[in-house]
């Protein structure tokens, strides 16, 4: 099917693409890299009267660590971008074990990590990542810049709290206070593929123990899942089976799955807590087999 005719903006700053937005007045859209917007344009899903093409817009394709560690990514930061970042690895573990496993190669060279957020899909891996993180968005609109906490970020399945003459311009991962750790782990059913499960486990270790933890669930929810209690529970505490295995329960507990094609409801809960064991695992003992 082709979309419904649209007029098409290539805005050269910020400005003006926000210029562009308040124009629209809610009948336009900001296209980033096209992944998930395009689709919905050709099924007719969406009909916008106005699209704002923001891949002109200079300096917004970084991803970059502050002096004092906070990770900032920009608005045209491609998937592949961060799959084969340089920073990530020794910097945000969460982060660097989730990128590869983004949709496939050729969604990854297009698809933006502000981009996923602002789609807000529920089987949307990096909105998982950056919840775990206690991260937020920047939006710019004609009033200037606010930051958005991730958590009040997605208001629903496919909705964001954005104004609709805002632009989301970076994601920010706040500084950790301890030694970073984690990992995301995804259960798909051929590579490429949306996530039957998803688990984001994001840590920051201060000598034996957890000053902050963060798991979020994707996939197994009608939106991202916070899965703050189990996160609680790793803090203040050193990794034990028991710590493990109680984070792991609280976490399946968490999640709100659905029986579908994909899997019984029994089984996707079966695979938070499976995810959460074998990543809190890994991080306890970096040597040892995991769970
Ligand atoms: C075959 C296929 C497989 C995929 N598999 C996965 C997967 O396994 N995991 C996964 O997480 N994703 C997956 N995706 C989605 C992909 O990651 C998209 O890249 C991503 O969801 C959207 O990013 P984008 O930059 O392409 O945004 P676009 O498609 O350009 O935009 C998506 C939505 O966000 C809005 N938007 C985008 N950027 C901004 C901004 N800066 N400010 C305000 N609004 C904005 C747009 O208006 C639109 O509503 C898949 C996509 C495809 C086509």
């Amino acid at each position: 099917m082709y979309p419904s005719r649209f007029r098409y903006e290539a805005p050269r700053s910020i400005d003006e693409a926000v210029a562009l937005l308040q124009e629209g007045g809610g009948e336009a859209k900001v296209l980033a890299g096209g992944q998930s917007l395009v689709p919905l344009l050709k099924l007719r899903f969406a009909s916008p009267e106005l699209l704002v093409d923001i891949n002109d817009l200079p300096g917004l394709d970084y991803h970059k660590v502050d002096p004092d560690g906070t990770i900032r990514i920009g608005a045209l930061c491609r998937h592949a971008d961060l799959e084969r970042s340089a920073l990530l690895p020794a910097k945000q573990p969460t982060m660097a074990a989730a990128a590869p496993l983004v949709a496939d190669p050729i969604v990854r060279n297009r698809g933006t990590l502000v981009g996923s957020l602002c789609h807000a899909d529920p089987q949307g891996d990096w909105a998982s990542v950056v919840t775990a993180l206690g991260g937020h968005v920047v939006a710019q609109g004609a009033n200037g810049r606010r930051r958005i906490p991730m958590r009040e970020f997605v208001s629903g399945p496919f909705q964001n709290t954005l104004a609709f003459d805002e632009i989301a311009i970076e994601a920010v991962i706040p500084a950790p206070k301890g030694m970073p750790a984690g990992g995301y782990l995804k259960l798909e059913r051929r590579v490429g593929d949306f996530a039957t499960v998803g688990t984001a486990v994001a840590l920051e270790l201060s000598g034996a123990v957890f000053s902050r933890a963060g798991i979020a669930l994707t996939g197994v929810g009608g939106s991202t899942i916070d899965a703050a209690e189990a996160a609680q529970a790793l803090v203040g505490s050193p990794l034990t089976a028991e710590t493990i295995a109680n984070a792991a329960a609280l976490a399946a507990r968490a999640a709100q799955p659905r029986t579908d094609h994909r899997g019984s409801a029994e089984y996707k809960r079966h695979i938070v807590r499976t995810f959460v064991q074998r990543i809190l695992t890994r991080v306890a003992q970096p040597n040892g087999k995991a769970a």
